[in-house]
């Protein structure tokens, strides 16, 4: 049995109480070396062996987990955040199922989340967007056509972009092709959750100066959106005194 775990963001503790006892249980983890904290490797029992993915391929990665299987030990495969997210875990199922090896996956906190929680933000504001745009920039992997940044800019919705913190002047000039402005607010968090993480209050027009001020290349979202730093929201539905649920009556209908 191969389990996929989201490590989240950072954090050790954010890891859910389920990925912490498979971790506990495991014969064998491999990581994501590149994101994924070691510390979370603590948890792991006496006579677990372990693997740094970011020094293998997807072959060397079937094999360990096809020999552990034959030994039958349980594998833990380990990825940042959620693995749903720019995780490759949907070639190893493919390829564990060819093998007739039994997979599950347990989600994790994505850096998506840990960046709008290091903000205290809500990517959802009533009035200012209900659409989370979660993309990349075209990087050594292509972005289909039909996804360029400045044609998903075009909604001005909630933003956040992955992957590309290496790119952010091109990020900035696609982001005012659509309904952003110079003026648009926007963030760069770097290791959200880490000890080390690092919050760039900016706007769209300053995007490219701040990461270069702040010497933000890696490790990093860029998060765009009117979401940021603005209180003309509107007051939710759902907790507004005259509104009725299924859970509690209003005060007048
Ligand atoms: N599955 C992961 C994303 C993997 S892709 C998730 O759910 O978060 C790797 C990219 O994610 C990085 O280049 C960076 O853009 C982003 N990332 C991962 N962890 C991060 C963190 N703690 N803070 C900011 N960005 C992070």
């Amino acid at each position: 049995m191969v389990h996929f775990v989201g490590a989240g963001p950072g954090a050790p503790d954010l890891i859910t109480l389920r990925g912490a006892e498979l971790l506990r249980r495991a014969d064998c983890i491999i990581y994501a070396g590149s994101l994924v904290n070691p510390a979370l490797l603590a948890l792991a029992k006496d006579g677990c062996t372990i693997y740094n993915s970011a020094e293998m391929t997807l072959e060397q990665v079937l094999d360990v987990i096809r020999s552990q299987e034959k030994q039958g030990r349980e594998t833990v495969r380990l990825h940042t955040g959620d693995a749903s997210i720019y995780g490759a875990i949907r070639e190893q199922m493919d390829e564990l199922d060819h093998l007739g090896i039994a997979y599950d996956d347990t989600p994790g906190v994505s850096s998506f989340c840990g960046a709008a929680a290091a903000l205290n933000a809500e990517y959802t504001l009533p009035g200012i967007s209900q659409t989370v745009i979660i993309t990349r920039m075209a990087g050594r992997t292509p972005v289909p056509e039909r996804e360029a940044l400045a044609d998903l800019a075009q909604h001005g919705a909630s933003m956040v972009i992955f992957l590309s913190a290496g790119m952010v002047p091109a990020v900035q000039a696609a982001l005012l092709q659509g309904a952003y402005t110079e003026n648009t607010p926007a963030a760069l968090v770097y290791k959200a959750t880490w000890p080390e993480e690092k919050v760039v209050c900016c706007t769209v027009g300053t995007l490219a100066q701040c990461g270069v001020e702040h010497n933000i290349t890696k490790t990093a979202l860029i998060l765009v959106g009117d979401f940021l730093n603005t209180t003309s929201y509107e007051r939710s539905k759902l907790y507004d005194p005259g509104f009725t649920t299924e859970f509690r009556k209003g005060s007048q209908q």
